[in-house]
């Protein structure tokens, strides 16, 4: 996705590369500067900048509204 992407908690992120569990969708739980995600695979929870994830993002799908 080109842009700056306007991600929000809540949201459900799908990413280019895979997680070792398998899924490439995670929840973010907070959204700053960096962004703590949650797999939804197998609930592991990382903290990223920002940026990196908006470089690994494919989709973001809302859940809210
Ligand atoms: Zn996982």
């Amino acid at each position: 996705m080109a842009g700056i992407i306007p991600y929000e908690s809540g949201d459900i992120v799908e990413m280019k590369k895979k997680h070792p569990c398998g899924s490439y969708k995670w929840e973010l739980l907070k959204v700053g500067a960096d962004i703590k995600m949650r797999c939804l695979g197998c609930n592991h929870e990382v903290i990223l900048k920002r940026s990196l994830v908006q470089k690994n993002t494919k989709k973001v799908k809302k859940t809210c509204n």
